[in-house]
């Protein structure tokens, strides 16, 4: 097995790159395109990347090296030493590298990175002699003691930025580059004392000379370190912690990079910086990113230094032509990978270095923008910009957003890194956002600047505001990621972090931990208090590619929607009808009193009256729902859950009884709610999900479906008569024997019938099934026979096909279940292979029972876009999901039959 590859120049100027892009399984995304951009004519500083297969090798085998590979890395640093005319360690004119992480799918932050490796006591000095700089050598050796300790080691940061500060009080400056040479070689020195007082010399035996631990001198085992240092980074927690929240799989491994090191920090000819060929926050066609001048590797996005915009850059003494030859490389990326591409890159005394480059991550605002932009400069087709879009990033759009109508005053301004708007309690740390959030309450979470470590925070909170770092800082760029609203750079907000409160300076605004605060990542607001969101109008570039999908699609989109409201929300949205109308939630509010009263009593007079009170109200329910649909298919299923669902729980009468008898209530009354709650109580089941409900329900009450028939018949023949086009379909769902469809078929059929003669319409209403439980769907022939329409209710058919109930589930084991692999995906969420293979089943044999048959899915899954697809591929005739997951299954949809 090959297990490492060489990228950029040899020492005659030629390309000696062995990857390429499309590597990224064996080379990570950085190493791929390290080698991509080396093969395309960009300055790369030469390298070699030893592959993720082999980090999994090393990691299975505990940590040991698999056989021959330390020789074929020692092999490559032989070669690059040779390409570079330098060595590793060497004492005149040594050659130092950078170690990088690189997995294949980005993972930015979590993984990390060694610079200036091969510095030594020895090296040092030939580094000063080279560059004729102590001041940039001691200051090079400082920052890799520092972060070979922090990153390799694991030690503590902030031990060595104390030492930084110490350092700065003592000779009275403010800034690290108004401190000396000299002062840097004392730190140089400090350094080692901390390394070799806080390094756990049981852990590392070999590290130990004359009797203590020693910073290594030695560059081979400097070398070695780092790579088994990023090798276990695939394994710590935040990367473990950012799998999961990505859906990345853990065995795919990291590549390791080692790449000879450029310096961005020899003065103000020297720059490092990262930027985006297009914005990536609104997909504007303009060049966005920052830099540093005379700064190396993470100081831009740590947010140390305030960093300046790359449009200044050709503007600048020094950098003027770096600065045009990078936009001449924004032109060539974009070209090349045909989308908008990040950069990461680093002017050494006036020349460019591309150090990294990858399709860049956007908003969803920005990846529609991008989309059309591009199509429209014939860079990619309109099937490609159908795909280029993340259906599950259209959520963002459908985001909140500050009222306009709203008075609120704005106590700060930041940037607008990540756009939508939160409200929530200000907490001042990760832990904090944590638990407010496990404790089921809002919360922003409020930092100078994030790292990896707030991780679990961010996710955990409504949106982030940091007073630090600019627009491609991590908070920001996490932010973006996982599509929650962001302001960052707020510089008037003074944190402090320990007392948990911000000052706004200049005002008497402190913000305190628990304070209400909201902030708009569209505008950078931020408002002291709640303000009052609202849902945005969906944009116009959503629209064309939404038009775009809807060219491509075969699959129709239907909405679950039980009102008149969400039913016009949802056609705004682009629904083709309603593919459940769920008749429960009109049973809700004041009518619960009229139906508790038609289950509760066995008086034949006063449950008549409850049903025509049902009645009247069904009918103006469906008068509203269907001229909302007007012309387009409402697919309405008569009454569905056990009807316990819509009584008082005996437990809560049985406390009510308990208080009446202490407080000496009336005797009468009391015995009156005794009955009643024995009354329920008789009536509960041990598995209601399982028990009387469904058809099940029109068997045992037959008036419930004639009523509820007779309400859809009479809505549709009022409607009729006004000259509209009502287009009603009645669905009978938890069917699982023919008998069940048939007799309740006939029952809809009888009253349509009777309704149609007394209203002198014609009423034309099909009747169809719901497929939900296993032995339908094995069936389905038979019942075809009898069902004008299918609709998969795929959230019933997996608990019946699994035998989980849902609500028990999902709070108990199947978390579990997905922590241990043994699911590889909550298949509430997402459908699963087995349960869409019963759906396939169902359709098949449906068709062959019926050939006119329509199918349709109405679960949860129809509005998740991996679930979409295999509807699609099963030739399912629509899918119907809730009125926001509309435009995303549109999107899916298009991009499925691609
Ligand atoms: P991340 O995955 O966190 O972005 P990188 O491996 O890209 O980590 O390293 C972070 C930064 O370190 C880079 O953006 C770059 O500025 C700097 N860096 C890495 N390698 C080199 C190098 N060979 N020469 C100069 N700077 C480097
Ligand atoms: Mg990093
Ligand atoms: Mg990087």
């Amino acid at each position: 097995v090959k297990r490492v590859y060489a990228f950029g120049k040899d020492a005659q100027g030629n390309n000696v790159t062995e990857g390429n892009t499309h590597m990224k399984a064996q080379l990570g995304g950085k190493g791929a395109n390290l080698a991509e951009m080396a093969n395309i004519g960009l300055p790369v500083p030469p390298g070699f990347t030893i592959t993720c297969q082999t980090c999994m090798e090393y990691a299975n085998a505990d940590n040991t090296w698999p056989e021959g590979a330390l020789d074929t890395i020692q092999a490559y640093r032989e070669d690059l030493e040779a390409r570079m005319g330098k060595k590793i360690g060497d004492a005149a004119d040594p050659l130092l590298v950078s170690v990088r992480s690189g997995a294949p799918m980005s993972m930015p932050g979590m993984m990390d990175t060694v610079l200036n490796l091969g510095l030594n006591d020895e090296s040092i000095n030939g580094l000063i002699a080279q560059t004729e700089n102590p001041r940039f050598a001691w200051d090079s050796y400082r920052r890799f003691i520092q972060m070979f300790s922090n990153v390799v080691m694991g030690l503590d940061g902030d031990l060595f930025e104390n030492a930084i500060t110490a350092m700065k009080h003592a000779r009275g400056v403010a800034s690290d580059t108004d401190l000396s040479a000299d002062d840097l070689k004392e730190l140089v020195a400090e350094f080692k004392q901390i390394f070799s007082e806080n390094v756990d010399a049981a852990a590392y035996p070999t590290l130990v000379v004359g009797g203590s631990v020693q910073f290594p001198q030695d560059p081979s085992v400097q070398l070695q370190l780092a790579i088994e240092a990023v090798f276990g980074s695939w394994n710590n927690p935040r990367a473990v912690l950012y799998r999961k929240q990505n859906k990345i799989a853990d065995d795919l491994g990291t590549a390791v990079n080692v790449q000879s090191m450029v310096f961005g920090n020899k003065g103000n000819t020297s720059a490092t910086g990262v930027a985006f060929t297009r914005n990536p926050a609104n997909g504007e066609k303009e060049f966005y990113g920052d830099y540093l001048v005379n700064a190396q590797g993470e100081d831009v996005v740590a947010g140390i230094r305030n960093t300046s915009p790359i449009a200044d850059l050709k503007h600048v003494d020094g950098l003027e032509d770096a600065g045009r030859e990078l936009e001449k490389v924004f032109v060539t990326l974009e070209n090349h990978f045909r989308d908008m591409c990040d950069i990461e890159f680093t002017i050494e005394q006036g020349k460019l270095w591309m150090l990294q480059t990858r399709v860049g991550k956007r908003t969803a605002a920005a990846a529609l923008h991008i989309a059309i932009e591009m199509e429209k400069e014939g860079l990619i087709s309109k099937e490609e910009a159908v795909m280029r879009v993340d259906p599950e990033q259209l959520d963002q759009l459908l985001h909140p957003q500050f009222d306009k109508n709203a008075s609120y005053d704005v106590v700060a301004k930041g940037l607008n890194a990540s756009p939508g708007a939160a409200v929530g309690e200000a907490v001042f740390s990760a832990a904090d956002a944590v638990a407010c959030a496990e404790a089921g309450r809002k919360c922003v979470l409020v930092r100078w600047e994030t790292n990896p470590d707030d991780l679990a925070g961010m996710i955990a909170a409504e949106g982030i505001l940091t007073s630090h770092g600019g627009k491609t800082s991590h908070a920001a760029v996490i932010a973006r990621g996982m599509g929650a609203p962001c302001v960052c750079g707020v510089e008037a907000l003074k944190i402090d972090a320990e007392k948990k409160q911000a000052v706004v300076t200049g005002t008497d605004v402190v913000i305190k931990e628990g304070d209400m605060i909201s902030i708009d990542g569209t505008t950078g607001s931020v408002v002291l208090g709640a303000v009052e969101l609202v849902l945005p109008e969906l944009t116009g570039d959503l629209d064309t590619i939404l038009e775009w999908a809807d060219e491509f699609r075969t699959l129709g989109v239907r909405a679950n929607a039980d009102n008149p409201e969400d039913a016009e929300l949802s056609r705004n949205f682009g629904a083709e009808g309603i593919g459940l109308c769920r008749t429960e939630h009109m049973f809700l509010g004041d009518r619960k009193q009229i139906i508790q009263t038609f289950i509760l009593n066995e008086d034949p007079a006063v449950r008549d009256k409850a049903v025509n009170e049902l009645l009247e109200a069904q009918t103006g329910d469906f008068l509203g729902m269907f001229k909302a649909m007007d012309g387009l298919p409402v697919i309405v299923r008569l009454l569905d859950p056990p009807l316990h669902e819509f009584l008082e729980s005996p437990r809560a009468l049985d406390v009510e009884i308990a208080k009446l008898e202490a407080m000496g209530g009336d005797a009468a009354a009391i015995a009156e709610k005794r009955r009643l709650m024995e009354q329920i109580d008789a009536m509960s089941e041990a598995n209601p999900m399982l028990g009387l409900r469904g058809c099940r329900l029109g068997i045992v009450y037959p008036i419930l479906p004639i009523m509820q028939v007779r309400a859809i018949a009479t809505a549709a023949a009022e409607l009729k008569k006004q000259g509209l086009d009502p287009r009603p379909e009645i669905m009978i769902p938890l069917v699982s024997v023919v008998p069940e469809l048939e007799k309740l078929r006939g029952v809809a059929e009888q009253t349509i019938a009777e309704v149609a003669a007394e209203q002198g319409v014609e009423l034309d209403i099909p009747v169809g099934t719901m497929i939900e439980l296993p032995r339908a769907a094995v069936t389905a022939d038979e019942i075809a026979a009898q069902a004008d329409f299918f609709s998969f209710g795929t959230n019933d058919l997996t608990q019946t096909t699994f035998g989980f109930s849902r609500d028990d589930v999902e709070a108990e084991f199947v978390p579990q279940y997905l922590e241990q692999r043994l699911l590889p995906y909550n298949p509430f969420a997402t459908i699963d292979p087995g349960v869409a293979k019963l759906v396939k089943m169902g359709v098949e044999l449906g068709r062959e029972g019926n050939p006119e048959l329509v199918c349709g899915v109405c679960g949860e899954h129809g509005g998740d876009p991996d679930s979409v697809k295999t509807f699609h591929a099963i030739g399912l005739d629509y899918v119907s999901c809730s009125p926001y997951r509309v435009p995303l299954a549109r999107l899916a949809a298009g991009q499925a039959a691609l």
